[in-house]
């Protein structure tokens, strides 16, 4: 599947997507090597602390069925902002610890859009590396 491809599938997956607060939309294809593709919109909450993701909600379901880092080939992010958006913190903390440090990330508004990894999104990260004592 073609990055293009990937962008299309997330643009489906953001017409799901539950932003009553903010209107801002976001949707998530992730393809794994074996062709699976999973799906994520960002869920908003009155609790605003509460609401998911887009990205995050794609990556949790391709690990809640089983998939690992190792079976991911590229994620697309997409949003509906002027502004080409990139992941928040907590999903940025996530991804670095879910996907491997090279695995494709390819964002779009529709307009723009640009490749990039977890990285160069989050460089020296904190890991489980750190825990060691
Ligand atoms: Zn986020």
């Amino acid at each position: 599947m073609s990055h293009e491809q990937l962008i299309e599938e997330a643009m489906k997956a953001m017409k799901n997507a539950y932003a009553p607060y903010s209107n801002y939309h976001v949707g998530a294809c992730l393809l794994c090597r074996d062709g699976r593709t999973f799906y994520g919109a960002n869920i908003e909450n009155a609790s605003y602390g509460a609401t998911n993701c887009g990205e995050r909600s794609a990556v949790f379901a391709a690990y809640s069925y089983g998939y690992r880092k190792d079976d991911i080939e590229a994620l697309a992010i997409v949003s509906d902002g002027e502004k080409l958006g990139t992941p928040c913190g907590i999903c940025r903390q996530v991804l670095s610890e879910l996907l491997n440090p090279d695995t494709p990330i390819i964002l779009s508004n529709g307009r723009d859009s640009m490749v990039r990894t977890i990285a160069q999104l989050l460089p020296e990260s904190f890991g489980a590396d750190d825990l060691v004592q």
